[in-house]
C-alpha cells in the first residue's frame, strides 16, 4: 500500500497482546473486516516485550489460559505452574497459529494518532512509515503494563557501560534480532527497583554476576511462588476439569483461583491466625493476599497482623539484621501494592556478592561514564539494568494522539484521573472502546480469563450494533458520572489508597498539593461482569447509539 492509499475497516485493534489477538480471533470468526496493529514483531505483547531471567506468571499457568477456544487449551501442556515466559511466548504464538489471525494482524506498526472525524463518523489512525487506515469501531489493547516507565537520573546519556529497561532485555536469537543475549558473568551489575520485575530478576542475576548492586527506593512485602512442574496426571485433570475450573474462575474476586476466607483477622486467637498464616505462606501462589482473612485490605488491625507475620519471616531469612530491617516495608498496608511473588529473594541478600543501596538513605545523584554516583559513592558498574516498571494502565494510551469530538485530546479528558463508562468508553469519544483500560473490570484481575471475557462481551455488542444498524454508540455524560464516583468511591473505602501502587495516579500540583486518584475498578470480576450483562440486558444502556442514517 502506497503512503497516500487509505484501507478502511469495520475495526481495528491496536495491541496482539493476549486481549488484542482473541478480539481479533472474535471479529474475524464474526465476518467484521479486521486489522491489528502492534509495534511488536510478533503476538504476546507482555510476554514478547519482557525478557529478562526470571520473568513469570504469579497466576497458575492453567488459570491463565485461553479457555475459550475448544481445540487450543486441551492439546497445551503447561511444564510448570507458574509458566515462564519463553513458554507464555511460546504458548501465544501457538495459540496465533490456531486462530489464524496473523493475516489480520500487521506488525511492527505503531499507532501513533487517532482522531475522530465527526463528519464521516469513523476513526482515522496514523501509522508508523507514514500511512493511515480509517476503521468504523476502534478497540485499544495496548496493555496494562505495557508503556515503560524510565527514570530520571542526570547523566544517564553519559554511562559508558550497557543500560536498558527490563522489557527491552537483549533479545534471544528468535526474538526480533534486536541484540545478542546479554552475558553478565562475572560483571558488575546494577540494578534499579525492586517492584515484581526486579524481584523475579535479582535472584537470576545474583547468580553469576560477579557484584551485583540493588538499589531500592523502598521495598515491597514480597512472598514464596513456590513454583514447581505440573506432572502429566495434573495436567490431566486440568484438562478434564476446564470447564468446570472456568466456571469456578468467574466466581473469584480477581479471576485466580482463590477465594477470600470468610472470617475476619480481627476475630481470630492470635495461634489460630498463625496457624492460617504458615499454611498460606506455605502454599503456592497468591494464597497469602487472595485468599486471606476477608477483611485483609479493609481493616488495618488485621492488616498489621498479616504485615507483622510476613515481616518475621523476612527477618529470619535474612541473616544480616540491618539488611532485613531495610527489605521490610514500613510506608504502606500488606496487599495494598502488588505483592511481588519471589523465589530466594530474601535468601539472596545473604549472598557476599549482593549489595543492597538504600536509595532513600543515599539517594542516586547521577549517572557517571563508570556508573552510578549516590551521596556517599560512586559505584562502578558494566551494566545497569532499569527495573523501573511501567507508566501503568493508562500509560499507553496517552502516549497515543487520541482526539475525539472537536479535537479533544482523551489524554487532556483525564488529566485528574480517568472519567469512563464501564472503563470501555468515555463520552466526546465515540466508537472508542478501551479493552482492560482503566476503571475496567479486566484490568484488576487474572487478564488471561477476565480480559477474555470482556472481549466476548464487546463481540457481542458490536454484534448488536451491526444486526441494528448502529454506526455510532458514545457513553451517556450520567452513566460515565456514575461509574466513575462509583469506581472512586470503592477505591476510597479500602486500604488500597494508603500505597503507591502501580493503580493509583498520583499527581503533584503546582501548588503542592497531591491527587490520588484510582486507575483500577476494584468491584471484582463478578460484579463487574454482572453490571455489564444488565447493561446489555437493556440494549447497552447508559450508551447512546444512534443508527447511520440518524448519526
Ligand atoms: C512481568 C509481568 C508479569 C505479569 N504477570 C501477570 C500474571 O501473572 N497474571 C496476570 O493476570 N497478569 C500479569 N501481567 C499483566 C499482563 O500485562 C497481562 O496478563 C496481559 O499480558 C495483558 O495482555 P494485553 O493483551 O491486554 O496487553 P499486553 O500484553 O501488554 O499487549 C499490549 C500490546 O500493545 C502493543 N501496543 C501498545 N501501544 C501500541 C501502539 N500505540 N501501537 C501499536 N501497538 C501498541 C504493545 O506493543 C503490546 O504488544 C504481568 C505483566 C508483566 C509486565
Amino acid at each position: 500500500m502506497t503512503k497516500n492509499e487509505v484501507s478502511h475497516y469495520d475495526a481495528v485493534v491496536v495491541g496482539a497482546g493476549v486481549t488484542g489477538m482473541y478480539m481479533v480471533y472474535k471479529l474475524q470468526e464474526l465476518g467484521f473486516s479486521v486489522r491489528g496493529f502492534d509495534t511488536a514483531s510478533d503476538v504476546g505483547g507482555t510476554w514478547y516485550w519482557n525478557r529478562y531471567p526470571g520473568c513469570r506468571l504469579d497466576t497458575e499457568s492453567f488459570a491463565y489460559a485461553y479457555f475459550f477456544l475448544a481445540g487450543i487449551t486441551p492439546e497445551w501442556t503447561w511444564s510448570e505452574r507458574f509458566a515462564g515466559q519463553p513458554e507464555l511466548l511460546a504458548y501465544a504464538r501457538y495459540a496465533a497459529d490456531k486462530m489464524n489471525i496473523r493475516k489480520n494482524i500487521q506488525f511492527n506498526t505503531g499507532v501513533i494518532s487517532a482522531t475522530f472525524d465527526d463528519q464521516s463518523n469513523m476513526w482515522r489512525l496514523s501509522l508508523d512509515g507514514g500511512s493511515s487506515v480509517t476503521c468504523r469501531f476502534l478497540l485499544t489493547a495496548v496493555g496494562l503494563l505495557s508503556a515503560t516507565r524510565l527514570p530520571k537520573i542526570a547523566g544517564i546519556e553519559n554511562f559508558k557501560g550497557v543500560a536498558f529497561h527490563t522489557s527491552r532485555w537483549p533479545r534471544d536469537p528468535d526474538g526480533g534480532n534486536e541484540g545478542q543475549p546479554l552475558d553478565i558473568a562475572g560483571k558488575r551489575v546494577g540494578i534499579i527497583g525492586t517492584g515484581a520485575t526486579g524481584v523475579q530478576l535479582i535472584p537470576q542475576l545474583a547468580k553469576t554476576a560477579g557484584e551485583l548492586y540493588v538499589f531500592q527506593r523502598s521495598p515491597n512485602w514480597c512472598t514464596p511462588l513456590r513454583n514447581g512442574p505440573l506432572s502429566s496426571e495434573e495436567m490431566g485433570k486440568i484438562r478434564a476439569d476446564r470447564n468446570e475450573l472456568l466456571e469456578y474462575l468467574k466466581t473469584t474476586p480477581v479471576g485466580f483461583p482463590y477465594k477470600p476466607y470468610e472470617r475476619n483477622g480481627v476475630d481470630e486467637t492470635p495461634e489460630a491466625r498463625e496457624a492460617f498464616l504458615e499454611k498460606l505462606y506455605s502454599t503456592p501462589g497468591y494464597g497469602i493476599w487472595l485468599a486471606n482473612y476477608q477483611d485483609i485490605i479493609v481493616n488495618r488491625q488485621t492488616n498489621d497482623f498479616i504485615a507483622d507475620f510476613v515481616a518475621n519471616k523476612i527477618r529470619q531469612r535474612v541473616k544480616d539484621p540491618v539488611v532485613a530491617e531495610k527489605l521490610i516495608p514500613k510506608d504502606h498496608p500488606f496487599g495494598s501494592k502488588r505483592i511481588p511473588m519471589e523465589t530466594d529473594y530474601y535468601e539472596t541478600y545473604n549472598q557476599g556478592n549482593v549489595h543492597l543501596v538504600d536509595i532513600k538513605e543515599t539517594p542516586i545523584e547521577k549517572m557517571t561514564p563508570k556508573g552510578i554516583q549516590t551521596t556517599r559513592e560512586e559505584i562502578e558498574l558494566d551494566i545497569v539494568i532499569l527495573a523501573t516498571g511501567f507508566d501503568a494502565i493508562t500509560g499507553s494510551l496517552d502516549r497515543i494522539d487520541i482526539r475525539g469530538k472537536g479535537g479533544v485530546k482523551l489524554a487532556d479528558t483525564w488529566e485528574d484521573g480517568p472519567i469512563t463508562y464501564l472503563g470501555l468508553q468515555v463520552k466526546g469519544f465515540p466508537n472508542l472502546f478501551t479493552l482492560v483500560g482503566p476503571h475496567n473490570g479486566a484490568t484488576f484481575c487474572n487478564v488471561g480469563v477476565c480480559g477474555n471475557l470482556q472481549v466476548e462481551w464487546m463481540a457481542d455488542m458490536l454484534t448488536y450494533l451491526r444486526d441494528n444498524g448502529i454506526s455510532y454508540v458514545e457513553a451517556r455524560e450520567d452513566a460515565q458520572k456514575k461509574w466513575t464516583d462509583d469506581v472512586y468511591a470503592d477505591f476510597e473505602q479500602t486500604l488500597l489508597t494508603q500505597g503507591n501502587a502501580w493503580w493509583v495516579k498520583i499527581k503533584q500540583h503546582a501548588d503542592g498539593t497531591t491527587t490520588r486518584r484510582a486507575l483500577a475498578y476494584i468491584g471484582g470480576g463478578p460484579r463487574y461482569r454482572e453490571i455489564c450483562d444488565q447493561v446489555e440486558k437493556q440494549g447497552y444502556a447508559g450508551f447512546e447509539l444512534r443508527r447511520t442514517t440518524d448519526a
